[in-house]
């Protein structure tokens, strides 16, 4: 079946969408973007995707490109078009098409919006859960504003590719002082001795991810105790369960960190126990 992908205000085959040389997205990497899970054909934490979009952009000063209402319209319809049952629909804003200035543009250029939607089969998270993945520790060297999902990731592919070279599946950041800061496109997570579950609190170091909130609801909701601290990679690689977030991997358990094994060498109880939970969790919105 052919794609389709939505390009400023038209729908159109996936493999001749393009959009102009001089748009700011791809010359400064000057836009935002947000991925969202399809389940079923609906879309998994809508509403704080769009809250997340919606922060990104005035962070950035970058207007919203139309109504939001209308916006959640184009997600659905190219969820729709793309016949996707199971897997993720993507959205990138950028400050649109300008002569090229690193200064913004007039402030009346309108913003350029992409959406393209993919199938992922759930299958195949399912058996990479199975097993854990294995991550590797980079130092963080990205700019202090991670926390608006910026469609600038040079650092982040770079740690991504350093991983799959690695042989493994994520590169955790690591800050000055020896704590994880998050991997290159999920949220890091670990489960101390006593089962607390720990996270990096959510300042500008981290990306606020959406999957992360899911967990801690559930954590509330099962009376589990999170703590929001820093942790060391020493910590990480002595602890009961690691895993990582995104809406991509949902909770994926991690088994290995530098090449030291963590607990049993399995996915952890806890973090399995998260997995089977989250969608039970989740905001999952009538397509
Ligand atoms: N951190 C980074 C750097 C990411 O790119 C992502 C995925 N977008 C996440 C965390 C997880 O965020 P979410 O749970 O909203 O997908």
């Amino acid at each position: 079946m052919s794609r389709t992908a939505y390009v400023n205000g038209r729908y159109v085959p996936h493999h001749s969408a393009a959009v102009h040389i001089e748009d700011r997205g791809y010359q400064f990497s000057d836009g935002i973007y947000e991925v969202c899970e399809v389940l079923g054909g609906k879309l998994v934490d809508e509403a704080r995707h769009m809250a997340r979009l919606s922060r990104s952009l005035s962070e950035l000063q970058i207007r919203m490109p139309m109504k939001l209402s209308a916006l959640r319209r184009v997600l659905h319809e190219t969820v729709r078009r793309n016949r996707v049952a199971d897997g993720l629909v993507y959205v990138q804003i950028t400050r649109g098409v300008a002569p090229r200035d690193h200064a913004f543009p007039s402030p009346d250029t309108p913003p350029s919006v992409v959406v393209t939607a993919k199938r992922v089969p759930r299958i195949k998270g399912e058996h990479t859960a199975e097993e854990g993945v294995r991550v590797i520790t980079l130092p963080d060297n990205r700019w202090d504003r991670v926390d608006i999902k910026t469609v600038s990731l040079l650092p982040n592919i770079l740690a991504k590719q350093k991983a799959k070279e690695a042989g493994a599946y994520e590169a955790w950041f690591v800050d000055g002082d020896g704590c994880v800061t998050e991997g290159s496109s999920t949220n890091a997570w670990i489960v101390s001795q006593d089962g607390t579950l720990v996270t990096r609190p959510a300042e500008h170091g981290i990306l606020r991810g959406i999957t992360r909130m899911v967990v801690m609801d559930i954590a509330a909701n099962e009376g589990m105790k999170v703590e929001e601290r820093h942790f060391s990679v020493d910590e990480a690689k002595m602890a009961r369960e690691a895993f990582i977030t995104a809406a991509s991997t949902l909770v994926m358990p991690v088994v290995e960190i530098d090449g030291k094994v963590i607990g049993n060498g399995q996915p952890g109880s806890i973090t399995l126990s998260l997995r089977e939970k989250f969608h039970e969790n989740a905001e999952i919105a009538v397509a």
